[in-house]
Protein backbone atom coordinates (compact mmCIF):
# COMPACT_ATOMS: atom_id res chain seq x y z
CA UNK A 1 0.00 0.00 0.00
CA UNK A 2 1.28 3.63 -0.96
CA UNK A 3 0.24 6.40 1.77
CA UNK A 4 -1.74 9.49 -0.01
CA UNK A 5 -1.91 12.63 1.88
CA UNK A 6 -5.11 14.47 0.63
CA UNK A 7 -6.53 18.35 1.19
CA UNK A 8 -8.43 20.56 -0.71
CA UNK A 9 -8.71 24.33 -0.87
CA UNK A 10 -10.98 25.49 -3.19
CA UNK A 11 -12.10 29.45 -4.03
CA UNK A 12 -12.87 31.08 -7.42
CA UNK A 13 -11.71 34.61 -6.41
CA UNK A 14 -13.99 37.57 -8.82
CA UNK A 15 -11.42 41.12 -8.84
CA UNK A 16 -14.55 42.85 -9.38
CA UNK A 17 -16.33 42.20 -6.04
CA UNK A 18 -15.50 44.06 -3.01
CA UNK A 19 -16.52 41.54 -0.95
CA UNK A 20 -13.30 39.97 0.43
CA UNK A 21 -13.56 36.46 1.32
CA UNK A 22 -12.06 35.81 5.08
CA UNK A 23 -11.75 32.73 6.79
CA UNK A 24 -15.34 32.57 8.15
CA UNK A 25 -15.69 32.10 4.47
CA UNK A 26 -13.99 28.77 4.22
CA UNK A 27 -15.43 27.58 7.94
CA UNK A 28 -19.23 27.77 7.12
CA UNK A 29 -21.28 25.05 5.01
CA UNK A 30 -22.41 26.70 2.08
CA UNK A 31 -23.71 24.51 -0.83
CA UNK A 32 -20.70 22.47 -0.23
CA UNK A 33 -19.36 20.87 3.59
CA UNK A 34 -17.63 23.03 5.99
CA UNK A 35 -14.34 23.26 6.78
CA UNK A 36 -13.78 19.25 7.47
CA UNK A 37 -10.20 18.16 8.80
CA UNK A 38 -8.52 14.67 9.21
CA UNK A 39 -10.65 11.07 8.73
CA UNK A 40 -13.99 13.16 8.88
CA UNK A 41 -13.16 13.96 5.55
CA UNK A 42 -13.64 9.99 4.47
CA UNK A 43 -16.98 9.90 5.36
CA UNK A 44 -18.18 13.49 4.72
CA UNK A 45 -17.68 13.63 1.16
CA UNK A 46 -19.39 10.52 0.68
CA UNK A 47 -21.38 10.36 -2.87
CA UNK A 48 -21.02 13.79 -3.80
CA UNK A 49 -20.25 15.40 -6.94
CA UNK A 50 -16.54 16.96 -5.78
CA UNK A 51 -13.30 16.34 -6.82
CA UNK A 52 -12.36 14.78 -3.09
CA UNK A 53 -15.54 12.56 -3.14
CA UNK A 54 -14.03 10.79 -6.69
CA UNK A 55 -10.52 10.82 -5.44
CA UNK A 56 -11.46 8.72 -1.80
CA UNK A 57 -13.67 6.69 -4.07
CA UNK A 58 -11.13 5.64 -6.60
CA UNK A 59 -8.63 5.08 -4.09
CA UNK A 60 -10.11 2.14 -2.58
CA UNK A 61 -9.80 0.70 -5.85
CA UNK A 62 -5.92 1.94 -6.42
CA UNK A 63 -4.88 0.23 -3.08
CA UNK A 64 -4.31 3.79 -2.28
CA UNK A 65 -3.81 3.94 2.28
CA UNK A 66 -5.47 8.13 2.35
CA UNK A 67 -3.66 10.26 5.26
CA UNK A 68 -6.68 13.11 5.20
CA UNK A 69 -5.02 16.68 6.06
CA UNK A 70 -8.30 19.33 5.70
CA UNK A 71 -10.25 20.82 3.00
CA UNK A 72 -12.64 23.99 2.61
CA UNK A 73 -14.04 26.13 0.11
CA UNK A 74 -15.98 29.14 0.05
CA UNK A 75 -18.50 30.63 -2.46
CA UNK A 76 -16.87 32.73 -5.59
CA UNK A 77 -16.24 36.37 -4.23
CA UNK A 78 -13.75 39.32 -3.93
CA UNK A 79 -10.18 38.43 -2.96
CA UNK A 80 -9.01 36.43 -0.35
CA UNK A 81 -7.81 37.99 2.84
CA UNK A 82 -3.88 37.42 2.72
CA UNK A 83 -4.17 36.20 6.72
CA UNK A 84 -6.38 33.79 5.74
CA UNK A 85 -4.74 32.25 2.93
CA UNK A 86 -1.56 32.16 4.87
CA UNK A 87 -3.77 30.46 7.89
CA UNK A 88 -5.00 27.66 5.90
CA UNK A 89 -1.95 26.57 3.82
CA UNK A 90 -0.16 26.44 6.63
CA UNK A 91 -2.42 24.76 8.54
CA UNK A 92 -2.01 22.17 5.56
CA UNK A 93 1.74 22.27 4.96
CA UNK A 94 1.67 21.74 9.16
CA UNK A 95 -0.19 18.48 8.89
CA UNK A 96 1.33 17.75 5.73
CA UNK A 97 4.89 17.45 7.98
CA UNK A 98 3.21 15.34 10.41
CA UNK A 99 2.57 12.63 8.58
CA UNK A 100 5.24 10.44 8.15
CA UNK A 101 6.05 8.19 5.06
CA UNK A 102 3.97 10.09 2.39
CA UNK A 103 4.46 8.02 -1.12
CA UNK A 104 2.13 11.12 -3.23
CA UNK A 105 -0.13 13.96 -2.33
CA UNK A 106 -3.47 15.13 -3.80
CA UNK A 107 -4.91 18.26 -3.71
CA UNK A 108 -8.72 19.51 -5.33
CA UNK A 109 -7.82 22.86 -6.05
CA UNK A 110 -9.90 25.52 -8.51
CA UNK A 111 -6.96 27.08 -9.89
CA UNK A 112 -8.27 30.94 -9.77
CA UNK A 113 -7.53 31.78 -6.42
CA UNK A 114 -6.68 35.29 -5.74
CA UNK A 115 -5.19 37.04 -2.75
CA UNK A 116 -5.02 40.83 -1.50
CA UNK A 117 -1.11 39.96 -2.08
CA UNK A 118 -0.74 36.88 -4.30
CA UNK A 119 -1.83 36.52 -7.94
CA UNK A 120 -1.32 32.62 -7.78
CA UNK A 121 -1.81 31.62 -4.35
CA UNK A 122 -2.34 27.99 -5.93
CA UNK A 123 1.32 28.12 -7.37
CA UNK A 124 2.27 29.34 -3.86
CA UNK A 125 0.74 26.26 -1.92
CA UNK A 126 1.54 24.15 -4.93
CA UNK A 127 5.45 25.08 -4.66
CA UNK A 128 5.28 24.83 -0.74
CA UNK A 129 4.16 21.49 -0.64
CA UNK A 130 6.70 20.12 -2.98
CA UNK A 131 9.07 21.80 -0.54
CA UNK A 132 8.25 19.54 2.08
CA UNK A 133 7.51 16.36 -0.04
CA UNK A 134 10.83 16.96 -1.69
CA UNK A 135 11.40 16.02 -5.60
CA UNK A 136 10.68 12.69 -6.26
CA UNK A 137 7.30 12.19 -4.35
CA UNK A 138 4.40 12.72 -7.09
CA UNK A 139 1.99 15.57 -6.94
CA UNK A 140 -1.26 15.54 -8.46
CA UNK A 141 -3.78 18.75 -8.08
CA UNK A 142 -7.89 18.46 -9.79
CA UNK A 143 -8.60 21.64 -11.37
CA UNK A 144 -12.00 23.37 -12.25
CA UNK A 145 -12.77 24.19 -15.91
CA UNK A 146 -12.26 27.47 -14.91
CA UNK A 147 -8.81 27.74 -13.76
CA UNK A 148 -6.15 29.84 -14.84
CA UNK A 149 -3.29 27.53 -14.78
CA UNK A 150 0.19 29.47 -14.37
CA UNK A 151 3.28 28.16 -14.80
CA UNK A 152 4.48 28.35 -11.55
CA UNK A 153 1.22 25.32 -10.67
CA UNK A 154 2.71 23.61 -13.40
CA UNK A 155 6.40 23.47 -12.54
CA UNK A 156 5.49 22.14 -8.74
CA UNK A 157 2.99 19.31 -9.78
CA UNK A 158 3.41 16.14 -11.57
CA UNK A 159 0.19 16.40 -13.04
CA UNK A 160 -2.48 19.10 -13.74
CA UNK A 161 -6.27 16.95 -14.10
CA UNK A 162 -8.50 19.49 -15.05
CA UNK A 163 -13.08 18.94 -14.95
CA UNK A 164 -13.92 18.63 -18.85
CA UNK A 165 -17.39 20.02 -18.15
CA UNK A 166 -19.88 23.06 -17.95
CA UNK A 167 -22.04 22.63 -16.12
CA UNK A 168 -19.26 20.81 -13.92
CA UNK A 169 -20.95 17.87 -13.85
CA UNK A 170 -17.66 15.58 -13.82
CA UNK A 171 -15.98 17.26 -10.56
CA UNK A 172 -16.16 13.10 -9.03
CA UNK A 173 -15.22 12.60 -12.03
CA UNK A 174 -12.06 14.82 -12.12
CA UNK A 175 -11.34 13.34 -8.49
CA UNK A 176 -11.32 9.35 -9.79
CA UNK A 177 -9.09 10.40 -12.95
CA UNK A 178 -6.56 12.10 -10.80
CA UNK A 179 -6.78 8.81 -8.40
CA UNK A 180 -5.83 7.20 -11.61
CA UNK A 181 -3.05 9.47 -12.72
CA UNK A 182 -1.33 9.32 -9.33
CA UNK A 183 -0.79 5.46 -9.86
CA UNK A 184 0.04 6.02 -13.42
CA UNK A 185 2.90 7.95 -11.89
CA UNK A 186 4.14 5.48 -9.79
CA UNK A 187 3.82 2.66 -12.17
CA UNK A 188 5.33 4.63 -15.15
CA UNK A 189 6.89 7.84 -14.52
CA UNK A 190 8.87 8.44 -17.47
CA UNK A 191 5.34 9.08 -19.69
CA UNK A 192 4.18 11.93 -18.36
CA UNK A 193 7.63 13.36 -17.16
CA UNK A 194 7.53 15.82 -20.01
CA UNK A 195 5.30 19.12 -19.16
CA UNK A 196 3.67 21.60 -21.66
CA UNK A 197 1.55 24.38 -21.26
CA UNK A 198 0.04 26.97 -23.82
CA UNK A 199 -2.40 29.79 -23.18
CA UNK A 200 -5.18 30.59 -25.62
CA UNK A 201 -4.64 34.28 -26.49
CA UNK A 202 -8.56 35.46 -26.05
CA UNK A 203 -10.78 35.61 -22.76
CA UNK A 204 -14.09 33.82 -23.35
CA UNK A 205 -17.15 35.04 -21.32
CA UNK A 206 -18.55 32.47 -19.27
CA UNK A 207 -22.26 32.13 -20.00
CA UNK A 208 -20.08 31.26 -23.79
CA UNK A 209 -18.16 28.35 -22.30
CA UNK A 210 -20.55 25.79 -21.75
CA UNK A 211 -19.88 22.25 -23.04
CA UNK A 212 -23.33 21.38 -23.63
CA UNK A 213 -22.86 23.53 -26.34
CA UNK A 214 -20.25 24.30 -29.72
CA UNK A 215 -17.69 25.44 -29.99
CA UNK A 216 -16.50 24.26 -26.32
CA UNK A 217 -18.20 20.83 -27.03
CA UNK A 218 -16.76 19.97 -29.94
CA UNK A 219 -13.37 21.04 -28.55
CA UNK A 220 -13.22 18.73 -26.07
CA UNK A 221 -14.23 15.90 -28.11
CA UNK A 222 -11.43 16.80 -29.78
CA UNK A 223 -9.31 16.56 -26.87
CA UNK A 224 -9.83 12.78 -25.75
CA UNK A 225 -9.19 11.94 -28.98
CA UNK A 226 -6.29 13.45 -29.17
CA UNK A 227 -4.97 12.06 -25.70
CA UNK A 228 -6.37 8.22 -26.66
CA UNK A 229 -4.35 8.81 -30.11
CA UNK A 230 -0.75 10.33 -28.59
CA UNK A 231 -1.47 8.81 -25.16
CA UNK A 232 -0.65 12.10 -23.59
CA UNK A 233 -2.38 13.66 -20.77
CA UNK A 234 -4.05 16.89 -21.61
CA UNK A 235 -6.42 19.33 -19.72
CA UNK A 236 -7.71 22.12 -21.19
CA UNK A 237 -8.99 25.16 -18.89
CA UNK A 238 -11.41 27.52 -20.53
CA UNK A 239 -10.42 30.54 -17.55
CA UNK A 240 -12.24 32.61 -15.04
CA UNK A 241 -11.45 35.95 -16.45
CA UNK A 242 -13.20 37.81 -13.31
CA UNK A 243 -9.89 37.22 -12.13
CA UNK A 244 -8.34 40.01 -13.39
CA UNK A 245 -4.98 39.37 -14.10
CA UNK A 246 -2.25 38.64 -16.10
CA UNK A 247 -3.15 34.67 -15.70
CA UNK A 248 -7.42 34.30 -16.71
CA UNK A 249 -6.75 33.09 -20.17
CA UNK A 250 -7.74 29.59 -21.77
CA UNK A 251 -4.74 27.03 -20.81
CA UNK A 252 -3.72 23.57 -22.64
CA UNK A 253 -2.13 22.09 -20.34
CA UNK A 254 -0.25 18.43 -21.14
CA UNK A 255 1.72 15.74 -20.20
CA UNK A 256 3.89 13.29 -21.86
CA UNK A 257 7.06 10.77 -22.52
CA UNK A 258 8.66 12.53 -25.59
CA UNK A 259 9.11 16.69 -25.36
CA UNK A 260 9.43 17.02 -28.80
CA UNK A 261 6.03 15.55 -29.84
CA UNK A 262 3.97 16.89 -26.52
CA UNK A 263 5.08 20.07 -27.96
CA UNK A 264 4.05 19.79 -31.76
CA UNK A 265 0.61 18.27 -30.80
CA UNK A 266 0.12 21.26 -28.11
CA UNK A 267 0.95 24.03 -30.34
CA UNK A 268 -1.59 22.38 -33.15
CA UNK A 269 -4.36 21.86 -30.42
CA UNK A 270 -3.70 25.34 -29.02
CA UNK A 271 -4.08 26.58 -32.72
CA UNK A 272 -6.72 24.70 -33.45
CA UNK A 273 -8.86 25.82 -30.55
CA UNK A 274 -7.83 29.88 -31.25
CA UNK A 275 -9.06 29.38 -34.63
CA UNK A 276 -12.74 28.79 -33.03
CA UNK A 277 -12.37 32.56 -31.44
CA UNK A 278 -15.52 34.07 -33.41
CA UNK A 279 -17.33 30.69 -32.25
CA UNK A 280 -17.18 31.65 -28.70
CA UNK A 281 -19.01 34.64 -28.90
CA UNK A 282 -22.91 34.43 -28.20
CA UNK A 283 -26.23 37.19 -27.83
CA UNK A 284 -26.39 39.08 -24.52
CA UNK A 285 -29.87 40.18 -24.03
CA UNK A 286 -30.98 43.99 -22.39
CA UNK A 287 -33.60 43.06 -19.82
CA UNK A 288 -36.36 44.84 -21.96
CA UNK A 289 -35.52 43.20 -25.11
CA UNK A 290 -35.01 39.90 -23.19
CA UNK A 291 -38.67 40.19 -21.65
CA UNK A 292 -40.56 41.53 -24.48
CA UNK A 293 -39.56 39.03 -26.47
CA UNK A 294 -40.35 36.24 -23.88
CA UNK A 295 -43.74 37.83 -23.40
CA UNK A 296 -44.44 37.69 -27.90
CA UNK A 297 -44.00 34.20 -27.85
CA UNK A 298 -46.89 31.09 -27.41
CA UNK A 299 -44.86 29.55 -24.42
CA UNK A 300 -45.53 25.54 -24.13
CA UNK A 301 -46.95 24.16 -20.98
CA UNK A 302 -44.10 22.54 -19.18
CA UNK A 303 -41.73 24.80 -21.39
CA UNK A 304 -40.38 27.82 -19.75
CA UNK A 305 -38.02 30.63 -21.10
CA UNK A 306 -35.29 30.53 -18.79
CA UNK A 307 -33.74 34.16 -18.27
CA UNK A 308 -29.84 33.29 -17.07
CA UNK A 309 -28.97 36.72 -14.58
CA UNK A 310 -25.37 36.09 -15.26
CA UNK A 311 -24.04 39.01 -14.19
CA UNK A 312 -25.65 38.76 -11.00
CA UNK A 313 -24.46 34.88 -10.70
CA UNK A 314 -23.51 34.43 -6.87
CA UNK A 315 -21.47 31.00 -8.54
CA UNK A 316 -19.00 33.61 -10.24
CA UNK A 317 -19.07 36.54 -7.45
CA UNK A 318 -21.92 38.03 -7.84
CA UNK A 319 -23.85 39.80 -4.56
CA UNK A 320 -27.58 37.52 -5.52
CA UNK A 321 -29.34 40.87 -4.73
CA UNK A 322 -29.68 42.51 -7.72
CA UNK A 323 -33.12 43.34 -8.46
CA UNK A 324 -33.37 44.81 -11.53
CA UNK A 325 -34.95 41.45 -14.00
CA UNK A 326 -37.55 40.76 -11.13
CA UNK A 327 -38.62 45.05 -11.79
CA UNK A 328 -38.66 45.06 -15.30
CA UNK A 329 -41.01 41.67 -15.42
CA UNK A 330 -43.38 43.43 -12.55
CA UNK A 331 -42.87 46.32 -14.31
CA UNK A 332 -43.65 44.74 -17.64
CA UNK A 333 -46.21 43.10 -16.20
CA UNK A 334 -45.45 40.11 -17.00
CA UNK A 335 -47.45 36.56 -16.61
CA UNK A 336 -46.62 33.40 -14.47
CA UNK A 337 -42.50 34.58 -13.62
CA UNK A 338 -40.67 33.58 -11.33
CA UNK A 339 -37.13 34.80 -10.16
CA UNK A 340 -34.74 32.70 -7.91
CA UNK A 341 -32.05 32.90 -5.62
CA UNK A 342 -32.42 37.16 -4.24
CA UNK A 343 -29.75 36.72 -1.07
CA UNK A 344 -31.97 39.00 1.38
CA UNK A 345 -31.72 37.56 4.94
CA UNK A 346 -33.71 40.25 6.01
CA UNK A 347 -36.88 39.57 3.79
CA UNK A 348 -36.59 35.94 4.66
CA UNK A 349 -36.40 36.67 8.12
CA UNK A 350 -39.80 38.88 7.59
CA UNK A 351 -41.02 35.98 5.53
CA UNK A 352 -41.20 33.64 8.66
CA UNK A 353 -42.86 35.75 11.14
CA UNK A 354 -45.79 36.33 8.69
CA UNK A 355 -48.79 33.81 8.84
CA UNK A 356 -48.73 32.03 5.05
CA UNK A 357 -50.90 34.12 3.00
CA UNK A 358 -50.58 37.00 4.49
CA UNK A 359 -48.33 39.82 3.38
CA UNK A 360 -45.58 42.24 4.50
CA UNK A 361 -44.05 45.19 3.27
CA UNK A 362 -40.44 45.76 2.98
CA UNK A 363 -37.23 46.57 0.54
CA UNK A 364 -36.21 43.85 -1.19
CA UNK A 365 -32.43 42.82 -2.26
CA UNK A 366 -30.11 45.28 -3.87
CA UNK A 367 -28.34 45.89 -0.52
CA UNK A 368 -24.87 44.69 -1.43
CA UNK A 369 -21.89 45.64 -3.31
CA UNK A 370 -23.23 46.54 -7.08
CA UNK A 371 -22.93 50.07 -7.39
CA UNK A 372 -25.86 52.54 -8.42
CA UNK A 373 -29.11 49.20 -7.42
CA UNK A 374 -31.78 49.89 -5.35
CA UNK A 375 -33.98 47.22 -4.06
CA UNK A 376 -37.17 46.54 -4.85
CA UNK A 377 -40.37 48.28 -2.48
CA UNK A 378 -43.35 46.91 -2.56
CA UNK A 379 -46.13 44.68 -0.78
CA UNK A 380 -44.92 40.63 -0.66
CA UNK A 381 -47.38 37.46 -0.04
CA UNK A 382 -45.64 34.79 1.62
CA UNK A 383 -46.77 31.89 -0.67
CA UNK A 384 -44.28 29.07 1.26
CA UNK A 385 -40.92 29.19 3.52
CA UNK A 386 -38.36 26.43 4.17
CA UNK A 387 -36.09 26.07 6.44
CA UNK A 388 -33.18 26.47 3.80
CA UNK A 389 -31.71 23.01 3.98
CA UNK A 390 -31.80 20.17 1.90
CA UNK A 391 -29.80 18.07 -0.51
CA UNK A 392 -28.92 19.11 -4.27
CA UNK A 393 -31.00 16.61 -6.75
CA UNK A 394 -29.59 17.71 -9.58
CA UNK A 395 -26.15 16.21 -11.72
CA UNK A 396 -24.25 19.84 -10.42
CA UNK A 397 -25.05 19.69 -6.83
CA UNK A 398 -25.67 15.96 -6.68
CA UNK A 399 -25.64 14.63 -3.08
CA UNK A 400 -24.66 18.27 -1.34
CA UNK A 401 -25.88 18.89 1.50
CA UNK A 402 -26.81 23.02 0.95
CA UNK A 403 -27.69 25.21 4.08
CA UNK A 404 -28.81 28.55 2.87
CA UNK A 405 -30.93 29.83 6.45
CA UNK A 406 -34.89 30.72 6.39
CA UNK A 407 -35.69 30.65 2.53
CA UNK A 408 -39.86 32.07 1.30
CA UNK A 409 -41.75 31.84 -1.85
CA UNK A 410 -42.99 35.16 -1.93
CA UNK A 411 -45.61 37.24 -4.92
CA UNK A 412 -45.34 40.85 -5.77
CA UNK A 413 -48.72 42.12 -4.62
CA UNK A 414 -50.42 43.04 -7.92
CA UNK A 415 -48.39 41.24 -10.10
CA UNK A 416 -47.72 37.67 -11.41
CA UNK A 417 -44.32 37.82 -10.59
CA UNK A 418 -43.07 35.55 -7.51
CA UNK A 419 -39.41 35.57 -5.90
CA UNK A 420 -37.49 33.11 -4.26
CA UNK A 421 -35.65 34.41 -0.88
CA UNK A 422 -32.65 32.58 1.00
CA UNK A 423 -30.44 34.24 3.93
CA UNK A 424 -27.55 32.94 2.27
CA UNK A 425 -26.13 32.96 -1.29
CA UNK A 426 -26.22 30.27 -3.81
CA UNK A 427 -26.49 30.43 -8.03
CA UNK A 428 -29.77 28.71 -8.65
CA UNK A 429 -29.24 25.61 -10.56
CA UNK A 430 -30.68 22.90 -8.92
CA UNK A 431 -34.05 22.09 -9.15
CA UNK A 432 -34.01 21.05 -5.55
CA UNK A 433 -34.26 25.02 -4.47
CA UNK A 434 -37.76 25.47 -6.09
CA UNK A 435 -38.80 21.65 -4.77
CA UNK A 436 -38.04 23.16 -1.06
CA UNK A 437 -40.40 25.70 -1.48
CA UNK A 438 -43.49 23.16 -3.29
CA UNK A 439 -43.25 25.23 -6.41
CA UNK A 440 -42.51 23.93 -10.00
CA UNK A 441 -40.34 25.73 -11.99
CA UNK A 442 -41.84 24.33 -15.24
CA UNK A 443 -45.19 25.29 -14.63
CA UNK A 444 -43.83 29.28 -15.30
CA UNK A 445 -43.90 30.63 -18.53
CA UNK A 446 -40.46 33.04 -17.76
CA UNK A 447 -38.12 31.41 -15.06
CA UNK A 448 -35.01 34.06 -14.05
CA UNK A 449 -32.19 32.26 -12.35
CA UNK A 450 -29.24 33.60 -11.05
CA UNK A 451 -26.38 31.39 -12.73
CA UNK A 452 -24.38 31.54 -15.83
CA UNK A 453 -24.42 27.93 -16.82
CA UNK A 454 -24.23 25.63 -14.12
CA UNK A 455 -28.30 25.69 -14.36
CA UNK A 456 -28.51 24.19 -17.82
CA UNK A 457 -27.44 20.65 -15.95
CA UNK A 458 -30.93 20.82 -14.19
CA UNK A 459 -32.70 23.16 -16.15
CA UNK A 460 -31.88 22.83 -20.21
CA UNK A 461 -34.40 20.14 -20.74
CA UNK A 462 -37.12 22.20 -19.28
CA UNK A 463 -36.49 25.08 -21.29
CA UNK A 464 -38.47 26.31 -24.28
CA UNK A 465 -35.87 28.50 -24.80
CA UNK A 466 -32.83 29.86 -22.88
CA UNK A 467 -31.60 34.06 -22.99
CA UNK A 468 -28.67 35.02 -21.55
CA UNK A 469 -29.59 38.57 -19.85
CA UNK A 470 -27.47 41.51 -19.24
CA UNK A 471 -28.21 42.99 -15.88
CA UNK A 472 -26.40 44.88 -13.92
CA UNK A 473 -23.60 42.96 -11.46
CA UNK A 474 -20.03 42.10 -11.04
CA UNK A 475 -19.86 38.80 -13.02
CA UNK A 476 -19.10 40.70 -16.57
CA UNK A 477 -20.16 38.58 -19.13
CA UNK A 478 -17.70 40.57 -21.67
CA UNK A 479 -18.25 39.75 -25.16
CA UNK A 480 -14.75 38.70 -27.22
ZN1 LIG B 1 -15.95 26.47 -12.61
Amino acid sequence: MVNIAIAGFQHETNCFSLIQTTLEDFMQADCWPAYTKGDAILSTFNQMNIPISGFIEEAKNQKFNLEPLLWCSALPSGKVEQATFDHISAQIISKLKQCKNIDGVYLDLHGAMVTSEMDDPEGVLLSRVRWIVGPDTPIVASLDLHANVTPQMLKAANMLISYRTYPHVDMAETGKRAAKALKQLFKKPNNYKQKAIRQVPFKIALPFQSTMQNPAKDIYERLEIIEEKYSINLSLNLGFPLADNASCYPTLVGFGKNANKLNKIMDQFAEEITLKKQEFKGKLWSIDEAIQHAMNQKIPPGKPIIFADTQDNPGGGGSGDVMEIVKSLAKHNAKNAIAAIICDPDAAYLAHNTPLGKSFKTKIGGKTSVANQSPLEGEFTVKSIGKGEFTGTGPFYKGCPINLGPMALLSIKGTDVEIIVSSKKMQAADRAIFNHLNVSPAQRSIVCLKSSVHFRADFQSMASDILVVAAPGVNYAKQI
